[in-house]
């Protein structure tokens, strides 16, 4: 990936990415209304499914290099890539539900790390930390800045708390494949990296570690853990590059009303 040709899209091109990215945000509002102490990411991973084929669209991550479920649910010190299990959600757990789907031969993909009931103030924080470092990146998704000043934008927040920023995973362009060139590190130099051009497509999606920013993969060949074994948080958007200001294609609008219930 992210060494391919970069496509800019039409707007055309862009509703159907729209309509991707909203479809995930939905299914990521029904996994919310089901997080609590007790349930499965199995559980989560068969309503997802299910509701994203209810909305004529299929799992994008299904099959995916393999990838045996719909949803990448990734508890604590897991990353990314989780693969749904029977283990019960425990008081106190995280998890990031990472969902992708593909419609209309478009993909939308997105990402939220939820709290499992109380989580300590800690861990809050580095929820909070890792989703302002993904809206400190989406004000450099402009066009005339570099992909460079979003990895920096990601880079100075999260470093500035102490959090370990993972440099082996990176965001994407998204569109007719799920991921397109460029990759979209969250680390970098201002002023480097590709020029940012009108109707870019970004998957942008910090991944920011409480301890040290080094990972590892388990031995089910798919699921990156923290070195340290401190939690990761997981916050991801799909944004089209505009002048001025770059259009969110993806949403939380959802997730956070059903959490703001909770
Ligand atoms: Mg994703
Ligand atoms: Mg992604």
């Amino acid at each position: 990936m992210g060494k391919g040709k970069v496509y800019y899209k039409t707007e055309d091109e862009i509703g159907l990415l729209r309509e991707s990215s909203l479809l995930v945000g939905k299914t990521l509002a029904e996994v919310a209304k089901m997080v609590k102490p007790g349930v499965t990411t199995l559980e989560l991973d068969a309503v997802a499914e299910e509701f994203i084929r209810d909305n004529d669209a299929v799992p994008g991550f299904k099959g995916y290099g393999g990838f045996p479920n719909s949803l990448c649910t990734s508890v604590n010190a897991e990353v990314v890539h989780g693969i749904p299990n029977n283990r019960p959600l425990e008081e106190g757990d995280i998890v990031s539900v990472d969902c992708g789907v593909l419609k209309n031969g478009f993909y939308g993909d997105s990402a939220y790390t939820f709290a499992v009931g109380n989580i300590s103030a800690e861990v809050e924080e580095l929820l909070k930390v890792t989703k302002e470092s993904l809206n400190l990146a989406i004000e450099q998704a402009i066009a005339g800045l570099r992909i460079g000043d979003i990895g920096y934008a990601v880079q100075n927040h999260a470093e500035r708390h102490g959090y370990g920023v993972v440099r082996e995973l990176v965001g994407h362009g998204l569109g007719r494949s799920l991921h397109e060139s460029p990759e979209v590190p969250n680390y970098g130099r201002r002023g480097n990296g590709l020029k940012l051009r009108e109707g870019l497509v970004l998957a942008i999606e910090p991944m920011i570690n409480l301890g040290v920013k080094e990972v590892r993969q388990a031995e089910d060949g798919w699921t990156i853990v923290t070195a340290d074994g401190l939690p990761s948080a997981h916050f991801e958007h799909d944004v089209v590059i505009r002048k001025g200001k770059a259009e969110v294609l993806s949403t939380f609008k959802w997730i956070e009303e059903v959490l703001k219930e909770k």
